[in-house]
């Protein structure tokens, strides 16, 4: 199974959502699974759309009650939304979302139907230090390991966060090595379902640089950000995985 999943973050693609999500539902999705993330009063468009499953950028970790501001996984179910981005490293570092309040909302996610994809990456600091796997496995550990009964119960991005937003991504190598180290993490803590996680890769990922990435063959997937706000650029990527 491969996705391909667009996080619009706090922004709108330029030609306007409707022409955008013409041009993505006019596109044979392959065996490919589409999914946009736009921002939440936005939901409901992108779920009328056919042929594209939805995911909110955020959600809470309570059920119901006085959360101003917040919204509830059950209501995302109730608009017909799919997935949920959680541990994205903008709610890490900017809103100061630490793994114990990640654990939460995907305990919940999980128990209301929301399918979590959940982020993980090092910053600059870590991956200078040789310490990638330790690190990247202690994350998956503190958010998911109390949590998840099955790895497949999830959809894991590894996100390195100076690829975030930066232009710079990660080499197809680089990428392939660290899926490694999170693979035999999986095995470690879900030894019977490891093999079933899908591990997307997000980055600054952009048709220039997809081939590199798919050459490698082991991601299974791409969550992107900044080059999904445009539609031909989000298809070009789409049509690079095979
Ligand atoms: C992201 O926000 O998850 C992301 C990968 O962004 P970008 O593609 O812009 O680096």
């Amino acid at each position: 199974m491969s996705y391909l999943i667009a996080n619009w973050k706090m922004n709108l693609p330029p030609e306007g959502i409707e022409s955008y999500l013409a041009n993505v539902t006019g596109t044979d999705p392959r065996d490919v699974t589409l999914v946009v993330a736009p921002p939440y009063p936005f939901l409901n468009q992108v779920v009328q759309a056919s042929g594209i499953c939805v995911a909110a950028q955020n959600c809470s970790d309570r059920p119901s009650g006085a959360f101003t501001g917040e919204v509830s996984p059950g209501m995302l179910r109730e608009c017909g939304v799919d997935y949920v981005i959680l541990g994205h490293s903008e709610r890490r570092t900017l809103f100061h979302e630490n793994d114990g309040l990640i654990a939460r909302k995907l305990t919940l996610a999980i128990a209301t139907g929301l399918k979590p994809v959940l982020c993980i990456g090092e910053d600059l600091r870590v991956r200078d230090a040789g310490e990638v796997a330790r690190f990247l496995a202690d994350q998956l550990r503190m958010a998911a390991v109390d949590t998840l009964v099955d790895a497949d119960e999830v959809v894991i991005a590894y996100e390195p966060i100076w690829a975030i937003g930066t232009g710079r991504n990660a080499s197809g190598a680089m990428v392939a090595e660290t899926l490694v180290d999170i693979r035999s993490a999986l095995e470690r803590f879900w030894p019977a379902s490891f093999a079933a996680a899908p591990i997307l890769y997000g980055g600054s990922v952009t048709p220039d640089n997809v081939e590199d990435l798919v050459a490698h063959g082991t991601i299974d997937g791409f969550l992107v950000g900044g080059a999904s706000l445009d539609a031909r650029k989000f298809l070009a990527i789409h049509a690079a995985m095979r």
